[in-house]
């Protein structure tokens, strides 16, 4: 069922940890505490197909850490999903809650299956039988799921509503990223998107460049790359390539996005939008562009295409797209790389004003989501390059010191039970 990664994204997270824990001057037993996940839970998920046959699915829910709060983190199909991803994309969820001063820790769910490729009924099974496993270690005080990549505000719908039934009574502070008839929260649905353009603007000025005379290229058009697309469009900023997983389109002279998006909605790809040149899907990466804005899958610049890289600023829209061996060569390169945990957590900020809005059953008007937003965006990215420009690092080692610190300090006040 599951594709393999030739990279093992889990690999990354721990050699970046180490980093930060060797500057930190922790201890070993701290780094294999910091390592390791809380709890980790595999489950089976047997599937009714359309056609009455029955297939066995799997699914995986991580807590990699709850010092700081509760759980928080999305739920992914995909056929890539591996427990491995997963224990790496829940200890990034830690870091980017702590670094973004989000009272949670960090966790992440997933199921192995391309959801493309069933039915919404079928997906919807799924999505109960996934929901009806993990709920004795869900809930709004323990973990917080929300939507990742193949999972979007339906599922978190049936997701809720799946823990609501079993308890007798509707619970809606379990989700976020909910659709807005069930308390999910104004601004939420771009967020991400719109927090990944604050930081790209941000990054842009530091380096000198004025948006209307700056070339960006978007890989991947979903709930991240679409909406930076469009606001990178929106803010001057020239978009010349864009990709999906099926193909990619490039004009030098700036696509008309919002023209793209309409196109997208017509054809549910990128591929054949006139007005543009095709290229494959694995050249977006190396467009002569300024900004580079991967915004798909993790572990996609690699040692074997980062020399072909020619933007000078990448903004990390998506979880882990950077390996650790290309990470070092950029950083040689003296390209300006915002790593995820800062660039894409505008989702995860959101999700927090959805959470408190149903803990405090009020709802917040769009204008102060999207204010409150782009603060916390613009103050966790001068934090972070003021103190990078301070010590030399890179905002990478940047941003992972002040997380794993917050972390540690947590856990080290809690103490240790027994
Ligand atoms: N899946 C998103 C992320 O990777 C959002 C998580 C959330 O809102 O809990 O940050």
């Amino acid at each position: 069922m599951s594709a393999v990664l030739a990279n093992n994204p889990l690999d990354d997270a721990l050699t970046q940890l180490r980093d930060a824990v060797d500057v930190l001057n922790y201890d070993e037993g701290t780094y294999e505490l910091l390592g390791t996940p809380r709890r980790e839970i595999t489950v089976s998920i047997p599937l009714r197909r359309d056609n009455g046959q029955v297939e066995m699915l799997r699914g995986y829910r991580v807590q990699h850490s709850y010092s700081r709060g509760p759980a928080k983190g999305g739920l992914r199909f995909s056929d890539q999903v591996s427990l491995d991803e997963v224990r790496a994309l829940a200890m990034w969820m830690t870091w980017k809650c702590a670094l973004m001063d989000l009272p949670y820790g960090g966790a992440k769910g997933g199921v192995g299956f391309d959801p493309s490729l069933y039915s919404p009924a079928e997906r919807e099974r799924v999505t109960r039988r996934y929901t009806s496993e993990i709920s004795p270690l869900i809930g709004p005080e323990c973990d917080i799921p929300a939507p990742d990549v193949g999972t979007d505000e339906l599922t978190m719908a049936w997701m809720m509503d799946t823990y609501s039934t079993a308890r007798g009574h509707t619970v809606p502070g379990v989700v976020t990223g909910k659709p807005i008839v069930l308390g999910g929260s104004l601004g939420r649905a771009s967020a991400t998107s719109r927090g990944v353009v604050h930081v790209a603007l941000a990054a842009l000025a530091e380096r000198g460049f004025v948006p209307s005379k700056t070339t960006a290229a978007v890989q991947g058009f979903g709930k991240v790359g679409r909406g930076a697309a469009v606001f990178l469009a929106e803010a001057g900023v020239r978009v010349t390539g864009v990709s999906d997983r099926f193909g990619g389109v490039y004009n030098p002279d700036g696509l008309d996005v919002p023209a793209l998006a309409r196109h997208v909605d017509r054809t549910g790809s990128v591929v054949g939008f006139e007005g543009s040149e095709a290229i494959d899907r694995d050249d977006l990466l190396t467009l002569p562009v300024d900004l580079l804005v991967p915004a798909a899958m993790e572990s996609v610049i690699t040692a074997a295409n980062v020399d072909d890289i020619q933007a000078t600023i990448i903004v990390e829209g998506a979880n882990g797209p950077t390996t650790t061996a290309a990470d070092r060569m950029l950083r040689d390169r003296d390209v300006l790389v915002v790593p995820d945990i800062l660039a894409n957590a505008g989702g995860v900020i959101v999700s927090y004003f959805e959470w408190a809005q149903a803990n405090q059953t009020y709802r917040w008007p769009l204008h102060q989501v999207e204010q409150r937003l782009e603060e916390r965006m613009l103050t966790a990215w001068e934090a972070v390059s003021t103190s990078a420009a301070k010590t030399g690092r890179t905002l990478r080692q940047t941003a992972m010191i002040t997380a794993v610190q917050r972390v540690a300090e947590a856990h080290a006040i809690r103490g240790l039970y027994p």
